[in-house]
């Protein structure tokens, strides 16, 4: 390969094209971006950037000198806008773009609310980008009751972020709970009580039939016909994969660009990563959403262009701040049929961790780091320590990992 091509210059963009290099890859390196940035990380912008004046530069992956200094083109303005797969060519606004290999890492898009609810109405916010953040900071400057549409992690970070703002909140969940896709049970009682202590209403199993206002946006309408005051809605009610280049060009997709264990789409020589991918894993096709699954599907896809052949066979990881919270989550849950509950060291501090039968699946941790660390190390190894023993908190969880 002498040619890559990179469509899409988010983290698993970043990602191919930083490890191509690591791996003394010698050929030319192209990453188009659409965005008109320095490639940037998204998690600040739910989080520490809502507190204050969001600085463009804070969450900037690296310098523009890396990329010079690396022999990575990136064409930060240059939406790629088709694909002819037989002449292996890039359609761009004005020029065809000739590739050996490509790598699609499009990402994803903020599902928005019907505009039967919106009505053109100022006010309403979805949050992806930086430019997203930056509005959304501004807007907590000047409103006093924000309105959260989704009690995902999106929802959940903004509401806290808002509450340190100084704004009174209203989060409303149309799933009987919050976290339902991504947390258990007791980790979501245990977040929900966090907000609650510090004032955010949140209302589960309720949604959003209308909003109220002219020009502005000044309240809404529930589902329960609760009315409550908003001059600021933020909504953050999940994503829809980025497929409709690759979908164009004859690639399979099904809820994603389907890729192979190696990270290769329905084209030999075009591959994808990121929050676009969807990928063979324990006989389903998964689709991660998330900063390890960007990082490592683009590192796996670098080793591939390179002929290595690897199988991408992700632990996935997740994080969340919240208040005084420190959320950390490894492995998936779905399938469990027992919590096993292991208080911390501190009386902030407690895990939970989700069996099948005797086999452990995933733990959510809350404020301990250490346990998160041993935690993501039996989860990847395949260990599954004996719940009375994770009950009990006089066994130290490092035994287990030796046993
Ligand atoms: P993206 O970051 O979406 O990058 C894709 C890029 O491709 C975009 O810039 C897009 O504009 C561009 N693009 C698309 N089509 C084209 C085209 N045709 N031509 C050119 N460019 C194109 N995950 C965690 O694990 N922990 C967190 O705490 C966390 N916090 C988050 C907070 C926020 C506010 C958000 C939005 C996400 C957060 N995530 C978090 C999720 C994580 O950021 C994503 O999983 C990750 O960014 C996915 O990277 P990606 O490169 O696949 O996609
Ligand atoms: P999400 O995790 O899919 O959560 C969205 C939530 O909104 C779901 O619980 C959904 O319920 C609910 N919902 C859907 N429609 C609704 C409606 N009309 N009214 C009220 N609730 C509604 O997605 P997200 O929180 O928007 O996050 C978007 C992306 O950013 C994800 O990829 C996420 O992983 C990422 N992100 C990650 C982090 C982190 O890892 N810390 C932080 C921020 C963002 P149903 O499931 O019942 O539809």
């Amino acid at each position: 390969m002498r040619n890559v091509a990179i469509v899409g210059a988010g983290l698993a963009g970043f990602s191919v094209a930083r490890r191509l290099r690591e791996l003394d890859y010698t050929g030319a390196i192209t990453l188009f971006g659409d965005e008109g940035a320095l490639p940037y990380d998204r998690p600040p912008l739910s989080k520490g950037s809502l507190k204050a004046s969001v600085d463009a530069s804070g969450a900037t992956l690296r310098p523009s000198e890396f990329f010079e200094e690396n022999q990575i083109a990136l064409r930060p303005s240059e939406p790629v806008l088709g694909i002819d797969t037989t002449a292996r060519t890039l359609q761009l606004r004005g020029e065809a773009f000739a590739f050996d290999a490509l790598v699609l890492a499009t990402g994803a898009t903020p599902r928005a609310l019907p505009n039967a609810i919106i009505r053109g109405l100022h006010g309403v916010h979805g949050l992806r980008t930086l430019a997203d953040a930056q509005r959304i900071s501004q807007a907590f400057g000047t409103a006093q009751h924000a309105l959260i549409v989704g009690g995902g992690y999106i929802g959940l970070e903004v509401a806290a972020a808002a509450a340190e703002r100084g704004l009174r909140v209203t989060l409303i969940e149309a799933g009987p709970r919050i976290l339902g896709r991504v947390a258990g049970p007791p980790t979501a009682d245990a977040i929900r009580a966090a907000h609650k202590r510090k004032g955010v209403d949140i209302r589960e199993g309720v949604g959003l039939s209308a909003l109220v206002g002219t020009d502005q946006v000044k309240g809404a309408i529930l589902s329960d016909g609760a009315h409550v005051a908003a001059d600021c809605v933020i909504v953050g009610i999940g994503i829809d994969p980025n497929v409709t280049l690759a979908k164009s060009a004859g690639l399979a997709t099904e809820n994603g660009i389907l890729v192979d264990p190696t990270c290769q789409t329905s084209q030999p020589g075009i591959w994808a990563a990121g929050d676009c991918a969807a990928f063979p894993m324990a006989d389903q096709i998964t689709r991660l959403e998330s900063v390890g699954n960007a990082i490592e599907m683009g590192e796996v896809v670098a080793a591939n262009i390179m002929g290595q052949s690897r199988p991408y066979a992700p632990t996935a990881w997740f994080w969340s701040d919240q208040f005084d919270l420190k959320l950390q989550m490894v492995g998936l849950s779905p399938g469990y049929d027992r919590i096993v509950t292991r208080p911390g060291v501190n009386p902030d501090a407690i895990s939970h961790w989700y069996y099948a039968g005797e086999r452990l699946l995933s733990v959510d941790i809350i404020n301990e780091p250490k346990t998160y660390i041993i935690a993501k190390r039996l989860i990847e190894t395949g260990k599954s320590p004996p719940p009375a023993q994770i009950a009990d908190q006089s066994v130290n969880l490092k035994v287990l990992l030796k046993s």
